[in-house]
């Protein structure tokens, strides 16, 4: 199995993305912990896969984290996936909605980074290769889309982070890498569709923006995450690494 004897934390596994990538990783025989403040969502999955520790964590509480670290004890593998999408361009964005999507989207990761690297550090040292993955998007530095300000300035803001992380630890056998998918069907989408003003046409227009012609699933997205915490990815670090269906051709 590609991820035996990774001991592997997934933020916002509750749901969408970040629970399909901790059933996967389970299956390819990671130890996996799942956080989320979504309980009932944990519970779920925990019902799903018995083997997957569930913890409630909110990524935004500091002392939460840390204790988290201390409590669990080293890692290989660590994917901060959580995330906010704003809708609304730069006249939109209140002060609250901005330090919102920042603190959530960019320095959540800064935070869990900071309290797991350590332990992560003693584990490159045994195995030589662990691996820090951080959910960005391909609404980033990468492309701009309609209705994305903030939220284009965090994912941006996250591929920065990745990329220092990879240049200071590059030499001690730790790698980060950014994922940047296109649009994945998933819990929060459906709800953006939803809460538009006409959602029918709202969901034609996300699909519209993917040349495949389709959203991608959760699935589409878990190769690329299973290959960036597994060892396959060990000569890879500071990437960006685009799973968009074509979007950014
Ligand atoms: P989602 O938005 O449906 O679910 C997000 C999960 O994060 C929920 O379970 C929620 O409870 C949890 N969460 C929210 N705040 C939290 C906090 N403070 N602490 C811990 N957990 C918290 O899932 P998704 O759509 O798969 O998005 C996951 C990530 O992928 C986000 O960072 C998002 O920006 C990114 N992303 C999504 C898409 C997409 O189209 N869905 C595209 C590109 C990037």
């Amino acid at each position: 199995m590609r991820l035996q004897e990774k001991r592997i934390l997934i933020s916002a596994a509750a749901q969408g993305i970040g629970r399909a990538s901790a059933l996967a990783c389970a299956a390819e025989g990671a130890t996996v912990t799942a956080v989320d403040i979504n309980e009932e969502g944990l519970a779920s999955l925990a019902t799903e896969n018995p083997a997957i520790r569930t913890h409630r964590l909110d990524v935004r509480e500091r002392g939460a984290i840390d204790a988290l670290a201390d409590k669990i004890g080293p890692l290989d593998g660590l994917f901060n996936c959580a995330g906010f999408v704003h809708h609304g361009t730069i006249l939109d964005v209140s002060e609250e909605d901005w330090a919102f999507s920042m603190d959530l989207n960019v320095t959540s990761m800064y935070r869990m980074t900071q309290a797991f690297l350590p332990g992560m550090l003693e584990r490159a040292g045994e195995a030589g290769s662990v691996s820090v993955l951080n959910m960005a998007s391909m609404a980033s530095s990468i492309k701009g889309f309609v209705n994305r300000a903030v939220y284009g300035a965090t994912k941006a803001a996250v591929i920065g982070l990745t990329k220092s992380i990879a240049a200071d630890f590059v030499t001690q056998g730790v790698r980060c890498n950014a994922l940047c998918p296109g649009t994945v069907d998933t819990p929060s989408l459906r709800g953006r569709i939803a809460s538009a003003a006409d959602p029918v046409q709202a969901e034609k227009d996300f699909i519209a923006r993917q040349p495949m012609g389709r959203l991608a699933t959760v699935n589409d997205m878990t190769p690329m995450i299973l290959y960036l915490l597994s060892d396959e990815s060990r000569f890879v670090t500071g990437q960006a690494m685009l799973v968009d269906g074509g979007v950014t051709i």
